[in-house]
This record gives C-alpha cells, sequence and structure tokens, in this order.
C-alpha cells in the first residue's frame, strides 16, 4: 500500500501507508515507483506479521 503524489515539475513521490516513510521522491517514470516500492523493506510490516504469527501460534510465543 503506497500513497503517490504528482509534483508540479511532473516527478512523483512515494510514500508507504505502513511505516508513513517516504520511500522515493522526485521519481521520473511509474515504472521506477514499482521498482522502488519493491525495494522497500517496511518495518511495520514486518512487526504486523510477527505479531500475527505469534496470535496463531501462542506456543511458540517468546516473552
Ligand atoms: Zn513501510
Amino acid at each position: 500500500m503506497y500513497a503517490r503524489t504528482q509534483n508540479d515539475n511532473g516527478t512523483y513521490n512515494t510514500r508507504c501507508l505502513y511505516c508513513f516513510m517516504t520511500i522515493a521522491s522526485a521519481v521520473e517514470t511509474p515504472e521506477e515507483m514499482d521498482r522502488l516500492e519493491a525495494r522497500h523493506v517496511c518495518p511495520e510490516k514486518a512487526l504486523a506479521q510477527m505479531s500475527a504469527e505469534r496470535q496463531s501460534h501462542p506456543q511458540h510465543a517468546v516473552n
């Protein structure tokens, strides 16, 4: 999930909606944004996956 905005000069910015980190700014093509978004390793998403995993496997919980 990414929020893309376009600048006045026609370039794009893209921001992750999970961690609200700006992934890239002044990107010239949507193809380039696809590439940059795919490369983003989201800390928030990783945390959410971890806690979901913990809930479905409570016996593996580590305190
Ligand atoms: Zn993110």
